[in-house]
């Protein structure tokens, strides 16, 4: 615990504190042991708080479940790559899109949605990705690739970079797809944009949206797809996991009722105070920004809109590891790229993207916020870089 109490948590983007509304809720979760399949008393109050737990994160969405279809628009998953993978497989592979195989992503993807599409490459599938060079996607480019006779099947695009932040346009670039392509569905990957800026499925034109419970301080092991109830209709998407038939069919498996309890809960009371947990967010980023102007690192700030809790900046030719581990021996815990992408020692796909070098990549750190931090934690987050740069600089 003392430990804890050092610790200055600056990597919300790779996962989040889970916050007490959740945990309370998990609790009650852990007690109410029933199948919700179950039609005896027991499954019934589960059942109930698995209906509980849908309609919160449907509200988060603008949805309100008035009849028994509209609960059918959330699936439930294991975690944001689940939802993603069963959006992208499960349309790219429903039998009545065989007629179209061209798919439209960017090039900064996450890596759920990025090797998803690497795979439907070698099934034949035509894979374009759309430039998002300084944070922005290329929307000529967008405009070049609608300019073909073969019909685009989806499109797929991030709405927040998880590792610069930048904020895609994605209400617009589906706009566009869509106006040439009136059948395309439309999969935007919103782990890192829920709960950080307002938006609404329909509002940003997208069939499916990919959900993270751990993003958003519900426990990590839970995510969702939204689904746009015509294409449940249409069977324009098909699941891949087969079997008891759970989650209208889409899902199958007993459901991990201990962390959708959770990420019901977390989800309702973040959007509660959605407005003033991003003002709070926004302040951190530009007051951190601004310190951090005075040191010696490079911004790599987005040309476009950002989301409101995430800063990548570059040190002065001091691995990002190196850092990375100086401000972890003085309590601070910040990230080198995204959490997957630290496992591999490929320069990040996303920073490429953004336009740096392999090099300036590899020098690169990101910080990110959560409602939890205060401004005494970016004080400190700057002063030990401050002395990290010096002392790592001289020892280089
Ligand atoms: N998409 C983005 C943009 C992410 O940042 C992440 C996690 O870092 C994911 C997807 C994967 O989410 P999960 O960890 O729930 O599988």
């Amino acid at each position: 615990m003392a430990e804890k109490e050092r610790m200055i948590y600056l990597d919300n983007s790779a996962t989040t504190e889970i916050c007490t509304e959740a945990k309370e809720k998990m609790l009650e979760a852990i007690n109410c042991f029933g199948n919700p399949s179950s039609l005896h008393s027991a499954g019934l109050e589960a059942e109930k708080m698995l209906s509980d737990a849908r309609e919160n994160v449907l509200r988060t969405l603008g949805v309100r479940v008035r009849k028994p279809d509209d609960a059918k628009r959330l699936i439930f998953t294991s975690c944001g790559t689940e939802a993603s993978s069963l959006a992208i497989f499960g349309t790219a592979y429903a039998k009545r899109r065989r007629d179209a195989n061209r798919i439209l992503t960017t090039d900064s993807e996450h890596p759920s949605v990025e090797n998803a599409m690497q795979r439907l490459e070698t099934d034949g599938f035509e894979v374009i990705r759309i430039p998002t060079r300084g944070g922005a996607l290329d929307m000529d480019a967008l405009r070049k690739a609608l300019d073909s006779k073969s019909k685009v099947l989806m499109a797929s695009f991030m709405m927040v970079n998880n590792e610069t932040g930048a904020l895609y346009d994605v209400k617009n670039a589906f706009a566009e797809i869509r106006a040439a392509y009136p059948d395309v569905i439309t999969h935007c990957d919103a782990v890192q944009g829920y709960l950080k800026t307002r938006f609404t499925p329909a509002g940003i034109g997208a069939d499916l949206v990919t959900l993270s419970g751990h993003k958003v301080h519900a426990p990590k092991g839970i995510g969702a797809l939204y689904v746009n109830p015509e294409l449940l209709r249409a069977k324009k998407i098909v699941p891949f996991l087969v079997g008891g038939g759970q989650e209208s069919g889409m899902r199958s498996g007993t459901e991990n009722m201990i962390g959708i309890a959770g990420f019901g809960a977390a989800a309702g009371a973040v959007y509660d105070r959605l407005d003033e947990t991003v003002k709070e967010m926004e302040y951190l980023r530009k007051y951190t920004l601004e310190r951090l102007a005075q040191l010696d690192v490079t911004l790599n700030i987005p040309s476009g809109e950002c989301a409101p809790h995430i800063i990548n900046l570059t040190l002065p030719d001091i691995k990002s590891e190196t850092m990375l581990h100086y401000l972890s021996s003085a309590g601070i815990c910040v990230s080198s790229g995204s959490a997957c992408s630290s496992h591999s020692s490929h320069p990040s796909r996303s920073l490429s993207a953004f336009g740096l070098t392999p090099h300036a990549a590899d020098c690169s750190l990101r910080v990110s916020f959560s409602e939890f931090n205060t401004v005494s934690d970016c004080d400190s987050f700057c002063n030990i870089l401050a002395q990290g740069i010096s002392s790592l600089v001289r020892t280089r």
